[in-house]
């Protein structure tokens, strides 16, 4: 979760004073860093994922799936035996990193001289992040790479994991907050850091960036923070959850009354759901911060009567009393108004599943894909145009359909995240024109290709902070990118560490990635790295928005298909451009269940720039409903991969013509039509017919001269697979894994996940992913006939990759 400082971090009050420091110092990093390399031109592809992994702790003798909160010693075991395994320190990434690619290499003894595979703490303590060692490059034999170097890294934590643990790339595991659902049990909720109903600190990582950030979201906020996802109505499902109530394992109220023992009501809470850290009349010393369960003084004694407070130092912070619904006073002193508003009646239960800390956002697990540009250009342009496509495919990679024990009327986790980090004040969000959350898809486009029509497509209010905006200006930033830094800068920054002043703004971009690293966009624009480890990195984007699959095939297609597509963009001049408003739309429209299938997404209606620029040596045939057959044609003269100076023009490619009156016309397509393409119109003029995503990555594919038939073979399949989630042959993880819920013997149609579905769902996901076992509905017939090595050493796998940067391999070029 980007930059993580040494230091003390300070807590919200006492960093006020040094908000307008870090925004001043941060935009004079950023100035230092535009001025050094807006004009660096040439730089070649390189690129990369990243897997947050999620670990487990199988219990089979309890038949219980928890999460294990071993991440961080995990993750220190992996950066142990990467160094081992290197026999060298990490430093010398950065040699490797900006040596020459041509350097001779032995088969024999290849050169091991950097890590394969790299580990970074992510925000739970489920959660192990792993990237490749290297970044790969623009030869094409690297993509087959992928998919080898995601199995090196799951064997990598397997090998470190002790009995009972299990890694699944899993987006969200479906009874976070459900009673006890880790191990170990991290048991006292409400603490001092997340205050939250459900969730122990002791999930959360212990960087101190990670608590800090949850902390001073709720401080600046005013209040705990409030996610509500709607919650998919079955036949029995109650109209309202009570909020204590989480899955099956969480009992909700508990009855005490004072004359019972504190080892008695340490029973009995934690038979209801183990919440309670330390029982009545037990003082909490402030700094603990320690959950305090105190019972009724004794002359009140009345049986079945309950009463809780939790006392934050010594100010009690909520209150729940069943019998006398004490709800409201739970509601106002938690602030946790918004639900007694909606509720008159002040109970505490709520039509949605309701959700009160950051890591029901921030522990929900993704697949990024940050990719370089040649120059700045190359990348304003590209992180529009993939802003464009982050909805479509975060639909169509949906895997979270089921949160806190319940099954969500939706299938995606992006609304989640943006609540789960949502640090406006209630002024802010009640404003006339209210900035969104942090978490958010973007606010405007940056490119200044003539392409992008900023009245047309730039149609948000944007907030900027004015000051940096000047300086932006000020120093020769051209306008459109100036608001696009100013807009990340209106954000307050969360997390200051108390050496802040020692930073060198001509070396580093620490108070820059303060506030870009918490404006968590479904795309990012990365400047080039001045310091540290990956200093020879260009301007890059980040794609940011989809979601995981069970699988290292599934994860590597979708990961070689957005790279594919990237460079399709590129080379064809492709332009993906709608207004902003209308991504905003997407976005929501993502979110439904069975969006794949149902949604209909604002798409162009004609996506080639500059149309003339295309020809027909390649032909791509797909057939029209009507019966009419179609063709796209792609041409490449040279050795290398098609690029559009390659492409000579011709009359007969039909793109060359748009006749449509509106170029700018934009209809809804479903994600099949939009990806596998859409049948002409009933008049079968073709030329208003739409080619579809996958099948223009066929035809770049198809025009790729020198491509080795393996190579080739394996990449489509993976565009096969794309292809057949997108038009509905195969199911989404997050279709298949609701069915698999609801099917299971243990479901009451009352849409809770009962813990014996989420154990034998886990365990058959671990099958999956193992390739112990295949699952048609999901897979089709790609998994796991589709072969990879599983067991591949870090060594084996720098010898795959030492052999393959050979002069015949054709390299992915853009422009
Ligand atoms: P963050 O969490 O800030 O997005 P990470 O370091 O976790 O950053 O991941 C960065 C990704 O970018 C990795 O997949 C890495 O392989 C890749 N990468 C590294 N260097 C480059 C580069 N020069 N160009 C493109 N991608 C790169
Ligand atoms: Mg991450
Ligand atoms: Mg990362
Ligand atoms: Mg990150
Ligand atoms: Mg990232």
């Amino acid at each position: 979760m980007g930059l993580l400082t040494t230091g003390r971090p300070l807590i919200w009050w006492d960093s006020l004073p040094h908000l307008n420091y870090i925004r001043e110092h941060g935009i004079e990093q950023f100035v230092n860093v535009f001025i050094a390399t807006h004009d660096r031109q040439g730089d070649v592809l390189k690129w990369g994922d990243e897997i947050e992994y999620t670990i487990l702790n199988v219990n089979e003798e309890e038949r219980r799936a928890y999460l294990s909160l071993r991440a961080p010693e995990i993750i220190l075991e992996l950066q142990r035996e990467e160094e081992q395994a290197t026999q060298a320190p990490v430093t010398t990434l950065q040699q490797r990193l900006t040596r020459d690619d041509d350097e001779g290499h032995d088969d024999e003894h290849p050169v091991v001289e950097v890590p394969e595979t790299l580990w970074r703490p992510e925000y739970a303590n489920w959660m192990v992040e792993g990237t490749p060692g290297v970044p790969y490059s623009c030869y094409m034999r690297d993509l087959v790479l992928v998919e080898q170097n995601m199995a090196l890294r799951r064997a990598q934590i397997r090998h470190v994991l002790r009995p009972g643990e299990r890694v699944l790339s899993l987006t969200a595991y479906p009874l976070l907050g459900c009673g006890r659902f880790s191990e170990p049990s991290g048991r006292g909720v409400c603490g001092p850091v997340a205050r939250s109903l459900y969730l122990p600190d002791a999930v959360i990582n212990p960087h101190p960036r990670f608590g800090t950030l949850t902390r001073n979201i709720r401080l600046r906020r005013g209040h705990p923070v409030a996610i509500h996802v709607p919650l998919y109505h079955d036949l029995k499902t109650p109209s309202q959850i009570p909020i204590w109530e989480g899955g099956t394992r969480h009992g909700g109220v508990v009855e005490v009354d004072s004359r019972q023992t504190s080892e008695e009501l340490d029973r009995l809470t934690s038979k209801a759901g183990g919440q309670l850290a330390s029982a009545a009349n037990t003082r909490p010393t402030p700094s603990e911060g320690l959950v305090w369960l105190r019972s009724q003084p004794e002359d009140k004694v009345e049986k079945e009567r309950i009463s809780l407070t939790w006392i934050d130092g010594h100010e009690p912070v909520m209150q729940y009393d069943a019998q006398q619904d004490g709800a409201r006073h739970l509601c106002e002193t938690a602030g946790l108004a918004d639900l007694n508003d909606r509720h008159h009646d002040g109970k505490c239960t709520s039509p949605d599943i309701y959700m009160d800390a950051m890591g029901f956002g921030m522990g929900l697990c993704c697949l990024q894909i940050t990719l370089q540009a040649a120059n700045m250009d190359e990348g304003r342009y590209l992180y529009d145009q993939l802003a464009v496509l982050a909805p479509v495919m975060l639909a169509l990679t949906a895997a979270t359909p089921a949160l806190r024990g319940f099954l969500a009327n939706t299938d995606v986790r992006w609304n989640i995240i943006s609540a789960s980090v949502d640090d406006r004040t209630p002024l802010e969000s009640n404003h006339e024109c209210p900035p969104n959350s942090r978490y958010s898809s973007i606010d405007c486009f940056i490119s200044n290709r003539p392409e992008m029509k900023a009245h047309l497509y730039n149609d948000r209010p944007v907030l900027i902070h004015e000051r940096s905006y000047e300086r932006l200006i000020e120093a020769g930033v051209d306008e459109r990118l100036a608001r696009h830094v100013a807009h990340l800068f209106v954000r307050d920054p969360l997390v200051i560490f108390d050496d802040f002043a020692s930073v060198d703004d001509r070396e580093s971009l620490t108070h820059f990635e303060n506030l870009q690293s918490t404006n968590w966009n479904t795309v990012r624009f990365k400047p080039p790295a001045q310091t540290g480890a990956n200093t020879s990195a260009g301007w890059r984007t980040e794609f940011r928005p989809m979601e995981l699959q069970i699988t290292d095939f599934e994860n590597a297609a979708f990961t070689v298909f957005m790279v594919l597509l990237s460079r399709c963009i590129l080379a064809f001049g492709m332009n993906l451009y709608i207004p902003i408003s209308k991504i905003d739309e997407n976005l929501a429209k993502a979110h439904q269940r069975d969006a794949v299938l149902q949604g209909k997404f604002w798409f162009r209606k004609h996506i080639f720039a500059r149309e003339a620029e295309l020809s027909c040596s390649v032909q791509c045939h797909y057939r029209c409903a009507c019966g009419a057959e179609h063709c796209i044609s792609f041409q490449s003269q040279h050795t290398g991969s098609p690029t559009r100076s390659d492409l000579s023009p011709s009359r007969s490619c039909p793109f060359r013509f748009c006749t449509d009156p509106d170029p700018e016309a934009m209809e809804l397509m479903t994600i099949d039509e939009i990806m596998n393409g859409k049948p002409c119109c009933e008049k079968h003029a073709f030329r208003k017919a739409y080619p579809g995503l996958v099948t223009l990555v066929r035809a770049y594919l198809d025009a790729m001269p020198g491509l080795d038939q393996a190579t080739r073979t394996r990449l489509s399949a993976y565009l096969d697979f794309v292809s057949a989630r997108a038009s509905g042959r195969l199911l989404t993880f997050a279709a298949w894994m609701r069915q698999f819920i609801m099917n299971h013997a243990s479901y009451q149609q009352d849409s809770r996940v009962t813990p014996e579905a989420c154990y034998d769902l886990l365990q058959h996901c671990i099958e999956l992913a193992e390739g112990r076992r295949s699952e048609p509905a999901l897979l089709g017939e790609f998994w796991p006939k589709h072969h990879i090595q599983k067991n591949l050493t870090s060594h084996e796998f720098s010898k795959l990759r030492s052999q393959i940067h050979e002069e015949d391999s054709p390299q992915l070029r853009g422009e």
